[in-house]
């Protein structure tokens, strides 16, 4: 109702428009995933079907969302960047942080049975909270990238030890909880390999790395062509795209299969 004696409420919305010109990251996370994926018995420390549904429904989210041009992603996380000339809803921070939120889950949810064919859904269902930064040069934005994966390393060598121990070493959880207290990176790596025969480098690079999307971009010619679907590309997704147009837009390549390039590598 238009125009009416209630109208005034409004006022009391805040705007929430961020910074023009800056990049817009949206971070996404599983809400208490550590007991969810123990409900639905996930492999530990990587369950790969649970990797593929991630970035099967981040892929969907790129695919619903054009603006976004790069996502990356590890664990229960994925983080979706928005150019820094996007103007979706006006850049406002909550249409933009709980569209990606609740697309994601749906996704998630949707595509669930594809990945998990042998345990259906039930409540409690899974859910995601978010949050939206901006960073105002690509320094910072390869920065923040540099940091999510080398939290992804962190985690990952420290969750292979620490189930090496206990899956193959036959400790219990607090032991291996003890023996890993105030280890370094070269003593997890010396653990795997001394007492497992591990040699960390050889794990999968999608549980080492994370995994990386992004939309690939090409000049339009004078007469555009059907659009192609992207293949896929090993090297890092370039930062300084002009403002993405309709008819210069690939469609987003097939979930990624082959793991990401080192993103602290990326020049
Ligand atoms: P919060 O709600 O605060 O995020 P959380 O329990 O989700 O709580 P996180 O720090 O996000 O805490 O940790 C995610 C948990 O999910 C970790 O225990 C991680 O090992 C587990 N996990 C995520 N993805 C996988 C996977 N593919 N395979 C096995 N375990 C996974
Ligand atoms: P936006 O993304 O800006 O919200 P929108 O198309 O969703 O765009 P709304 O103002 O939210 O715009 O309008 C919701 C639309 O959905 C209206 O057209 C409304 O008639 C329709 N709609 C919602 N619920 C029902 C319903 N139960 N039955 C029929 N139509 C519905
Ligand atoms: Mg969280
Ligand atoms: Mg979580
Ligand atoms: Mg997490
Ligand atoms: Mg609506």
């Amino acid at each position: 109702m238009a125009n009416s004696k209630y109208e005034y409420v409004r006022d009391f919305e805040e705007t929430d428009r961020l910074l023009p010109g800056t990049w817009i990251v949206v971070r996404i996370d599983g809400r208490g995933f550590t007991k969810f994926t123990t409900r639905y018995q996930f492999e530990k420390p990587n369950d790969r079907r649970a990797l593929d549904l991630m970035n099967a429904a981040a892929e969907a989210v790129m695919k619903d969302l054009p603006d976004i041009v790069l996502a990356y992603g590890d664990s229960d996380e994925f983080s979706f960047v928005f150019h820094k000339n996007c103007t979706l809803f006006e850049r406002r921070a909550s249409k933009l942080m709980t569209t990606i939120v609740s697309t994601f889950t749906a996704n998630y949810t949707f595509l669930w049975s594809t990945c998990f064919p042998d345990s259906p859904l039930a409540p409690p269902l899974p859910s995601f909270d978010g949050r939206c930064v901006c960073y105002p040069s690509d320094q910072y934005l390869r920065d923040y990238m540099s940091w999510r994966q080398v939290d992804c390393h962190i985690n990952n060598l420290y969750n292979t030890t620490f189930w090496a121990l206990v899956n193959k070493g036959n400790m219990q959880a607090r032991e291996a909880e003890e023996l890993l207290k105030g280890t370094v990176s070269s003593d997890k790596n010396e653990i795997l390999f001394s007492r497992f025969g591990i040699n960390y480098n050889n794990e999968p690079e999608i549980f080492r790395k994370g995994s990386v999307l992004y939309r690939d971009f090409f000049e339009a010619p004078a007469q555009v062509p059907a659009p192609s679907v992207a293949e896929e590309s090993t090297t890092s997704p370039p930062l300084s795209h002009p403002r993405p147009q309709r008819t210069i837009r690939r469609p987003m390549s097939q979930p990624i299969e082959r793991p990401v390039p080192d993103l602290r590598a990326s020049p």
